[in-house]
């Protein structure tokens, strides 16, 4: 058993867990990275550990200074984990569609937090990164900024993917993961190809709508994966954290698919996971069904179900949201299923 000098050395390492109910039979094995082991509960404690220690090793973020950032996720979590740990005060801007919970959350952690407008243009000053940006320039503070801040790759390169590596012996052949930032299919794909001279190959599972793999830009359900500001979007627009030579392929899914995906997840594997693992664990089921036993398919799951108990997990969400068409009292699964 290891004894950590430190929270922050328990980020990472996560398990890789074969699914042995839910795999295609005779496709390809399937191993799912548990990221929700993470102390903060996703795999966004990596990229904001890695994204800090960046920061205090090139001086913009002294001793005890504000660390700042805009997101209605899992970042917040992950920097409030680390900030706390540090000793660094955290300014954490999130839109006012942002669950009680979460907020809860971040203060628990000490963060403050700042709630506003959701849904206005990208440079409206009252915009989630706007408003932080500005209040990084106001308190003197730094500003984490996930989407273009080359440590959040670089986490994945240099942790998530080697210990795939190491964890699968070298025999992963296909890695699927959703697309946020882009910093996790980034880096750990990118690794993953090095290593293996382009053997391995890498399936972005996209929301269905988003533009990443060529949707139209609609709105949809599943949260923290995929691009749907189009038409405004252009590609010289996408995150700097996001390298589209990485992504071999898409696999697109619709939040129906994702939905019961999850549910499945954790009444036939017992892994509790959050709707973008869903997206994840739907394309990597399709990619499997097309392959054979030789091949090894990894899946990463970014973050804990807990937090979607209301909703996908929810027979009324799901009623009032159209994803369940069977009258009261009916079982869900049999209704998506
Ligand atoms: N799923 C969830 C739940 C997330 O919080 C994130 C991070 N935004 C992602 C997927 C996508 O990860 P990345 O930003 O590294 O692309």
């Amino acid at each position: 058993m290891d004894t950590y000098d430190s929270v922050l050395d328990a980020i990472g390492s996560t398990p890789l867990i074969r699914l042995t109910r839910i795999a295609p039979p005779g496709g390809a094995p399937v191993y799912a990275k548990a990221e929700f082991f993470n102390p903060g509960g996703s795999v966004k404690d990596r990229a904001a550990l890695s994204m800090v220690r960046a920061a205090r090793d090139a001086g913009t973020l002294v001793p005890g200074g504000r660390i700042v950032e805009g997101t209605s996720g899992n970042t917040g979590i992950g920097l409030a984990v680390v900030a706390a740990q540090l000793g660094h005060p955290l300014t954490v801007v999130v839109p006012d569609k942002t669950s009680g919970e979460k907020i809860a959350a971040l203060k628990a952690y000490g963060a403050d937090v700042l709630v506003t407008a959701g849904g206005v243009p990208s440079d409206h000053p009252e915009h989630v990164r706007q408003l932080a940006r500005r209040i990084a320039d106001e308190t003197g503070g730094w500003l984490a900024d996930q989407y273009d801040n080359p440590a959040n790759p670089a986490a994945h390169r240099e942790y998530t993917g080697p210990e795939l590596w190491a964890q699968t012996g070298g025999r992963l052949t296909h890695f699927v993961a959703g697309v946020g930032t882009g910093g996790t299919i980034s880096g750990t794909g990118g690794y993953l190809k090095q290593v293996s001279d382009g053997r391995v190959r890498v399936i972005g599972a996209d929301p269905e709508y988003s533009v990443y793999g060529g949707g139209d830009g609609s709105p949809y359900f599943v949260e923290a994966i995929g691009h749907y500001v189009h038409p405004e979007t252009r590609e010289d627009q996408w995150p700097l954290s996001y390298h589209r030579e990485v992504v071999d392929e898409f696999e697109r899914i619709g939040d129906r698919e994702s939905i019961l995906a999850a549910r499945r997840l954790a009444r036939e594997e017992g892994l509790l996971a959050g709707g973008s693992a869903g997206t994840a664990l739907a394309a990597a089921l399709r990619v499997a069904a097309r392959l054979g036993p030789d091949d090894l398919v990894v899946v990463l799951l970014p973050d804990t179900g807990r937090g979607y108990l209301s909703k996908y997990f929810d027979d009324d969400w799901l009623r009032r949201n159209g994803f369940l068409e069977e009258p009261e009292g009916a079982t869900v699964g049999a209704a998506i299923g």
